[in-house]
């Protein structure tokens, strides 16, 4: 198969700050030839995430930066239209890691065969997917969930928030979230089923979110599920009980910072409490994987785990998806429909 041209995504600089539309350009390619034992994927859907800020700074990281000139990657769901690989015949639908364009060429060797009867294709991307595996692992491993636990979290209408969400639920829990709108809030009571949420837009000094976490946790928090920084932290450590645990998830509310921050003045709380504050990354923990495809098929086919999705149209749009990420314009998982 030849001449098949695609659109993809190149970055053109690093931003300061808040990155903007500047920092994209759109680029067209033409598809070369596939070699033996390659494939080529003509791309569904792709996702956008908040960790791929960090991959636009020139720094040493858990992953590599992305490099000026050069296509953007992340998380993709495609399907095989052309092989010379056995193992990967024309027709096998894939999660791979060759997002930001249109079509990919590909080895196959660490794409993730999936099957798109089973869920909608593009559920791999969130709830059967990394930040669906990321709220397992964070929720029961590093936050160390156990029975009579008291569970608050932050982003909680998000790809993996949702999920913690609706996890510690379906483990018979007392949960708490925050969200940055009255209709996410409806959602997480009316359909996720968590007990108390709360807009933290609506509280604009630390004391008073805190006091609204409080309401939310009344008898105060286990487990502290961190996606965002910032005076939910402040206010988390406030309002953890003794020996809680703070799975430090990601901190969104950092990311874009141009000037170094202070940390929470109450951090010494974390002494006298003997909490527990772990950082971890996802993909430091794929031995649970087949736990989780496991229970989270189960929870999906007993109605415990629901979902929403933001969907953006055609690869132009994927800038606008990924900065609509730092303005909580997804509700649920962020996605770009390809095709
Ligand atoms: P989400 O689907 O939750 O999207 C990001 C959300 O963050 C926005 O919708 C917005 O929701 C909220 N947000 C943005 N800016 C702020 C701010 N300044 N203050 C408070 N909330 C803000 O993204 P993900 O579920 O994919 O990721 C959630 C977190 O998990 C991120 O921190 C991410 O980096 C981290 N992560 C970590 C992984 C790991 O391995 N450690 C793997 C995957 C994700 P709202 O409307 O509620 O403000």
């Amino acid at each position: 198969m030849s001449g098949i041209k695609s659109k993809e995504i190149h970055l053109a600089s690093r931003p300061t700050g808040m990155p903007t539309k500047d920092n994209f350009k759109l680029a067209e390619v033409e598809m070369r030839p596939i070699k033996d034992g390659e494939i080529l994927i003509k791309n569904h859907w792709m996702s956008v995430d908040p960790y791929m800020r960090g991959r636009m700074m020139d720094m040493e990281s858990y992953v590599p930066p992305f490099q000026i000139g050069e296509p953007l990657s992340g998380g993709a769901i495609g399907e095989v239209i052309d092989s010379k690989n056995p193992n990967v015949p024309v027709g096998t639908w894939l999660n791979h890691f060759n997002g930001w364009r249109e079509y990919a060429i590909s080895d196959g060797m660490l794409d993730q065969k999936i099957d798109p009867t089973l869920a909608p294709a593009q559920a791999y991307l969130g709830v059967l997917g990394m930040p669906g595996m990321t709220a397992y692992a964070g929720l029961l491993r590093i936050g160390e969930l156990k029975d009579g636990d008291d569970v608050f979290v932050t982003a909680a209408s998000g790809a993996v928030g949702s999920v913690v969400c609706q996890i510690a639920k379906a483990k018979g829990h007392h949960v708490g979230g925050s969200a940055g709108s009255d209709d996410k809030c409806k959602w997480l009571e009316d359909v996720a089923g968590i007990d108390k949420a709360i807009n933290y837009k609506n509280h604009k000094t630390q004391p008073e979110l805190e006091a609204a976490m409080r309401d939310a946790c009344p008898r105060g928090i286990d487990v502290y599920f961190e996606n965002v920084g910032g005076d939910h932290l402040t206010s988390a450590l406030n309002l953890m009980k003794p020996f809680g645990r703070a799975p430090l998830c990601g901190m969104i509310s950092r990311y874009n910072d141009t000037e170094p921050t202070p940390g929470p003045w109450n951090l010494v709380m974390a002494v006298g409490k003997s909490l527990k504050l772990q950082g971890f990354i996802v993909s430091n923990h794929l031995d649970l994987a087949e736990d989780f495809i496991r229970d989270m098929s189960g929870w999906i086919k007993d109605g415990k785990i629901k979902w929403e999705e933001t969907v953006y149209d055609g690869i132009e749009k994927a800038p606008d998806a990924f900065l609509g990420l730092f303005s909580g314009a997804n509700f649920g998982k962020m996605l770009v429909k390809l095709t």
